[in-house]
């Protein structure tokens, strides 16, 4: 809303371009001068226009989130990094020759200063329309990681999400166990999802997430090999109705990678949006933000 607000100012106040030479349109909600207003008031005008929008952005957030039963208000992130951070393999996760082979780093973690974590979800087997309203009317970003044999009945449904700004990633094929494969399957299984994706999206992901969070050296060569840059695992999960932690102090930290599943009633005593409240209420009251796990990459 704001981008497509500021967007609207700046060519508003460009001049030139294929609207050159006619009357510039009002911005939506603005009132159309029958006269050309006098030099100077175009900018104070623009910027009274987006301290609106901005105040009506804000207002929609927060019927949304008593629409959605919020404890409070999601927090706003900051602007992406201009100078994405350097992603290394987390000390313990490496495989052999990770850094001479130039092989995907492994973390769990984004190395930030900013007040954010990203919410990350896996394999596709729940597919929710509220859960897309949800996310669309609250402006949560989050990174899908799709297991083709889970999402293959409906890819529509996970068109709906690309088109609403959502990195589709790779989960492989058929989830196995990586370890117990060949090198030859395992590419299979990883570049097979890779070609899958960008048949249906029309886009080659550079994120794959090993199941279950395994992996080992073929894993991350096969990987390689088709285009895949950064294996992201998870700091935390959260589930319909607990949190699970992998560091001792069983907290956040920011740039924290937090890992959930499409899944419904049938696996839990629960919904997707009531997974999302419990990972919203925690996340906010502890005044983090949910930002684009891509946009750090
Ligand atoms: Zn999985």
């Amino acid at each position: 809303m704001a981008v497509l607000a500021l967007a609207t100012i700046a060519s508003g106040c460009a001049g030139g371009g294929e609207g050159a030479g006619r009357p510039a349109r009002p911005a939506p909600g603005q009132q159309p001068e029958k006269a050309g207003p006098p030099p100077g008031a175009a900018p104070a005008r623009a910027l009274h226009s987006y301290a609106a929008r901005l105040r009506a952005a804000h207002q929609a957030r927060v019927a949304a989130a008593k629409r959605w039963g919020l404890k409070k208000v999601p927090l706003t992130p900051p602007a992406p990094p201009v100078n994405k951070p350097e992603i290394t393999t987390r000390k313990g996760f490496e495989v052999g020759d990770h850094k001479e082979l130039g092989l995907p780093p492994v973390f769990t973690a984004i190395p930030t200063k900013d007040r954010v974590v990203f919410l990350t979800i896996d394999d596709g087997s729940e597919k929710d329309p509220a859960f897309l309203r949800m996310m669309s009317e609250l402006k949560i970003p989050y990174t899908a990681f799709l297991s083709d044999y889970l999402v293959k009945d409906d890819y529509g449904y996970f068109k709906k999400m690309q088109d609403r700004g959502v990195g589709l990633n790779n989960h492989t094929l058929h989830h196995p166990y990586l370890p117990a494969l060949s090198y030859a399957r395992q590419q299979r299984e990883i570049c097979g999802m890779q070609d899958v994706i960008e048949k249906r999206y029309g886009r080659r992901p550079t994120l794959f997430r090993p199941p279950f969070g395994n992996y080992d050296q073929d894993t991350l060569r096969a990987a390689k090999t088709c285009g895949v840059r950064y294996a992201p695992l998870w700091a935390e999960e959260v589930f319909v109705d607990h949190w699970e932690y992998r560091e001792w102090d069983q907290d956040l930290h920011p740039g924290d990678i937090v890992l959930s599943h499409f899944r419904g009633r049938g696996d839990w005593k629960g919904t997707m949006p009531d997974m999302v409240r419990r990972f919203l209420n925690k996340v906010t009251a502890k005044g983090y933000a949910v930002a684009r796990l891509e946009d750090y990459l």
